[in-house]
């Protein structure tokens, strides 16, 4: 940190110079603290209040900034200016994990979040996506619930992997999302090395209004994407660096050897939607890439540390609703619930004005009819009303807005209706099946185990067996045969019968 420069006076926060960084003012060298040491009491205040609320969940993280740049020309899917040949504009990715606090170790095994922003000359578009392609849930009522059954018990404030498998194992449409994070990917070796998925489905809508639907695929440029810690390498990581991710990014950027990402898009047409063999918007689920082929969109590259981590990483807001017109949103109803609970999250976290705060700020013009609120720093202007008769700024409505499509019908609560190929189990299966070698198999029965061994009560683990079994029989059938191994018969572990009932009574 040493410096060539000449050393700034010390000034308290507004400005003014400081009497001294050594001494509290006193009545005499060995006499009470006076209350006017304004300096003291601003530094102490101020300490009290460096921390704010940490992300609920997604709480661990990184990031760094960057750009990304258009490679092909797509313009026959969307009108977008950041997508059309040529653009080229101003990035920032976080990286995180999901379930672990702000201080928890990166290398817990979990998805990883893989969010992006850009700055376009139309306003900020984010991509809040996952090193996944996949989600446990597809019905965002259940959202909140799975998080809680990923983090601690009410009673010891423990984590527990009896509370994870038996959210998983009621939860059957979790088994795609289980088998990938169980498998090498659940424990990426670095942020550089994995890819980021948009998991949704999003939709595009081009120059002459014809929609399409879409999944973002950023791939890594740094290997194949399978780069991985094995659980023993993780779990010794965690106690020798548990900020290891966030160090490999940051040394790495700060010596030029700078990561990139290939973007992919695949699409499908508006009305394959209507009949394609699955659901395409139910986020459990991939688009096979033999029936939607990837078609490459641009280069995103990271190329610049933050330099003060709170206001740049910490206080970055990311939400599925900042989209520019030319890409919208779909009937995915995850996406739909997280179009609101991102936003919402970061007027709690962040405050109303959060969209003020320099990283999450546009970098084109902003006219809108919002006012006043907490830490709001842009001043207002008049009009501050619509209709009126001073020259307020309009809307610009389009023939075709990007995010619409056609929904009819009784309002229900009800799954999404079943397609000829919708299952919980066969993508899961495929994806062990086909995609796994064997050694990423063996790898896959041994998390898997090690996870069951561990505090699981017999009711879950029983249930786990045969999840794994609709899964793959064969899987299935080792994994029974490593955990009763391993644990020497049924398992002792007590679950949940050892808490209060619910309302700690
Ligand atoms: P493909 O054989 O065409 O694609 C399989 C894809 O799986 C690869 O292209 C690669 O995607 C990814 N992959 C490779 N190794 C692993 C691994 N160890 N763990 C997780 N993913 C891996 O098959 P399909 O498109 O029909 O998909 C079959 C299964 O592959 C799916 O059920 C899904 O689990 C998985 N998959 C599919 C993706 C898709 O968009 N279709 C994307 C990622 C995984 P990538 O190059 O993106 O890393």
């Amino acid at each position: 940190m040493s410096s060539d420069k000449p050393v700034p006076a010390t000034t308290n926060d507004a400005g003014h110079p400081v009497q001294s960084q050594e001494h509290s003012l006193t009545v005499g060298t060995d006499g009470p603290i006076v209350l006017h040491d304004h300096y003291l009491l601003e530094q102490m205040a101020n300490f009290n209040r460096e921390r704010i609320p940490e992300r609920q969940p997604h709480a661990k993280g990184s990031g760094a900034f960057g750009h990304f740049e258009v490679t092909n020309d797509v313009s026959k899917y969307t009108k977008a200016r950041v997508f059309q040949p040529g653009a080229k504009v101003d990035t920032l990715v976080r990286f995180s994990t999901v379930a672990g606090e702000r201080g928890s170790p990166d290398t817990w095994r979990d998805p990883r979040g893989f969010s992006v922003k850009m700055y376009t000359d139309e306003g900020i578009f984010d991509m809040v996506g996952n090193n996944t392609p996949v989600f446990f849930v597809r019905d965002p009522t259940k959202f909140q619930n799975f998080i809680r059954s990923q983090k601690r018990r009410a009673d010891n404030g423990l984590r527990d992997h009896d509370m994870q498998w038996d959210f998983w194992t009621l939860s059957p449409e979790s088994a795609h999302q289980v088998a990938y994070l169980m498998g090498d990917r659940g424990i990426p070796k670095t942020w550089r090395e994995m890819n980021g998925y948009s998991s949704h489905t999003y939709s595009l809508v081009n120059a002459e209004g014809k929609l399409f639907w879409v999944k973002f695929h950023f791939k890594t440029d740094q290997g194949d994407g399978n780069a991985y810690l094995s659980q023993d390498e993780a779990d010794k990581m965690a106690g020798q660096d548990s900020d290891f991710h966030r160090r490999d990014l940051f040394d790495n950027i700060a010596s030029g050897n700078y990561p990139s990402w290939t973007l992919y898009w695949q699409i499908m047409p508006f009305e394959d939607a209507k009949t394609y063999r699955i659901n395409p918007f139910d986020l459990t689920k991939v688009w096979p890439h033999s029936d939607y082929p990837l078609i490459e969109v641009g280069k995103l590259t990271l190329n610049r540390n933050p330099t003060d981590f709170h206001s740049q990483i910490e206080q970055a807001a990311f939400e599925p609703n900042n989209m520019v017109p030319g890409v919208g949103l779909s009937p995915d109803k995850m996406l739909l619930a997280r179009g609101f609970s991102y936003a919402d999250a970061h007027r709690a976290r962040l405050g109303v004005n959060y969209k003020q705060i320099p990283v999450n700020k546009p970098q084109s013009p902003v006219h809108a009819y919002s006012k006043d609120g907490a830490m709001r720093v842009e001043n207002a202007a008049d009009p501050v009303y619509y209709p009126n008769s001073y020259g307020g700024p309009e809307a610009q409505p389009t023939p075709a807005e990007a995010g619409l499509w056609h929904a009819d019908g009784d309002m229900v609560r009800a799954a999404y209706q079943l397609r000829k190929d919708d299952d919980d189990w066969s993508q899961a299966g495929a994806l062990v099946r086909d995609v796994m070698d064997d050694g990423m198999r063996d790898r896959l029965v041994t998390n898997v185990t090690g996870h069951l061994c561990d505090g699981v009560s017999e009711k879950v683990l029983k249930r786990a067996f045969e999840y794994w079994r609709n899964i793959d029989a064969d899987i299935g059938a080792r994994i029974e045969k490593a955990v009763r191994d391993q644990l020497g018969g049924e398992s002792k572990a007590p679950g949940m019968a050892s808490a209060k009932s619910i309302g700690g009574k």
